[in-house]
């Protein structure tokens, strides 16, 4: 099929690329010109592992990218890709995708017949249907044949295996107004998926799309908190909360994904995910109070990590490593990550930060431009007083000797990483 992704981001540029490697030709349009020339060029401006791959391998055939929303009128189908940043009141700050699906709607009205618009990025149904559906049609009226068709179809994908939760996903969610065609076009994009790996379909209505998206995130958000809070009890009580969380993490009712403890969720995804929802339901009259707990609890994390610090050194005026800024290990995305708060408290306790990342010192300095960020674990932990670990980076499991080049080690871990051992007072965060 022809395609079209609107916005190149972590999901835009894997959807593109891997719609390519189905065999689709897609046309991928961004409002970024570096983002374009990157895309046409066989790069990516992303770390994704395995998309800089696909992304090389179809430049130039079929995938090709531009800022021209046009060009969205060449093709049979438009997904919208673009970012749904939450507003300081927790609530969707849609207008980028509102602005982008007005430019998609007017490229459509000067096609004939039929334009399905696929909506990838994440919004609750109320955004969907009053404000994202009526944009498409109001800005598409008057279309050759005046039909434009529109459906849901949220993405589960997660950074750092985003290529392969696309093409093994858990099922596809395709949410409609009943429209036919829409579920044959999409049913026939995904068709090689399906068939290779016996993916199941879920077929519905597009509010209902929408709201699987979120109830999706906010179970596995307020599951971690959960386990986080049961960490926290174990903590107090001198029990290992991993141990815990193997035994009832073998129970099939509760399963053991996502029962690892630690200092918190972040990411673009959850954090923004679960504000929209509470302030969602509040514009309803519904106070969502196991997801408001979900997030107080997350919120709280970081401290409890400086906390467990506290108790070993007085950080005022001393060197303290901050090993790893990236949300979670495989990406280089620092939106939401649990290295904003642990930084923030570090400098309020009047420490000196020096902060390692494999893939994220780049993107964190730019919010914490004073920062030092040094090249390795082994230049951070150098002459530091206090270590504290917030992303389970691989690389950290195999530090060892590089803590003797410390003075006097105190390392905190936020997620279980560092191997506990003699020369160094160790605290781990829930055991
Ligand atoms: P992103 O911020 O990485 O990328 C958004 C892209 O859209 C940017 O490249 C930006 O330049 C581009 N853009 C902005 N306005 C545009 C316009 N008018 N026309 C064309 N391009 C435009 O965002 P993302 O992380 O890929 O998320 C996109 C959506 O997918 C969001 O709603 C998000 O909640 C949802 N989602 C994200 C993930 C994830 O892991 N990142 C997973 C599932 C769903």
């Amino acid at each position: 099929m022809n395609v079209s992704v609107v916005g190149s981001g972590y999901v835009g540029t894997t959807l593109s690329a891997c719609l390519a490697d189905l065999g689709h030709d897609v046309t991928a349009i961004d409002v970024d010109e570096e983002t374009v020339d990157r895309l046409n060029a066989g790069e990516t401006t992303i770390h994704e592992p395995g998309l800089d791959s696909l992304v090389s391998a179809y430049a130039g055939s079929r995938l090709r990218a531009t800022t021209a929303h046009a060009d969205a009128a060449e093709t049979d189908l438009t997904f919208l890709a673009v970012g749904t940043p939450a507003k300081p009141d927790g609530s969707i700050d849609a207008s980028v995708l509102l602005a982008a699906a007005e430019d998609v709607g007017e490229a459509i009205a000067e096609k004939e017949g039929y334009h399905l618009v696929v909506v990838k990025s994440t919004v609750l149904p109320d955004v969907l249907e009053d404000e994202l559906v009526s944009a498409i049609e109001a800005a598409s009226e008057g279309t050759e044949s005046g039909d434009v068709g529109v459906a849901a179809n949220p993405e589960f994908l997660r950074e750092g295996s985003a290529v392969r939760d696309f093409m093994e996903p858990d099922r596809i969610v395709i949410g409609t107004d009943g429209d036919e065609r829409a579920l044959d076009r999409l049913a026939e994009l995904y068709q090689p998926l399906i068939s290779d790996w016996d993916i199941p379909v879920v077929e519905t209505g597009r509010r209902e799309a929408a709201m699987i998206k979120y109830a999706n995130n906010t179970f596995l958000a307020a599951k971690v908190s959960l386990i986080n809070d049961i960490g926290n009890v174990c903590k107090a009580f001198g029990v290992d909360a991993y141990e815990v969380a193997d035994a009832i993490g073998l129970d099939s009712r509760i399963s053991g994904e996502f029962l690892r403890s630690g200092v918190g969720w972040g990411g673009s995804c959850f954090p923004k995910d679960t504000a929209a929802l509470v302030a969602g339901a509040e514009s309803v009259g519904y106070e969502p109070a196991m997801v408001q707990a979900a997030i107080d609890l997350n919120d709280r994390q970081p401290e409890r990590l400086l906390e467990l610090l506290d108790r070993h050194v007085d950080v005022d005026g001393e060197r303290v490593a901050v090993l790893g800024l990236a949300f979670k290990p495989g990406t280089d995305d620092v939106r939401g990550t649990r290295a904003k708060p642990v930084i923030e408290g570090l400098l309020e306790r009047g420490a000196e930060v020096i902060a390692y990342d494999p893939r994220a010192a780049e993107a964190m300095a730019e919010e914490f431009p004073d920062v030092e960020y040094a090249d390795s674990a082994a230049a951070a932990l150098e002459g530091s007083r206090g270590a504290v670990v917030v992303t389970a980076w691989p690389e950290f499991a195999g530090l060892d000797a590089e803590f003797d080049a410390m003075a006097d080690p105190v390392v905190v871990d936020g997620r279980r990483v560092v191997e506990r051992r003699e020369g160094i007072t160790y605290e781990g965060l829930t055991w």
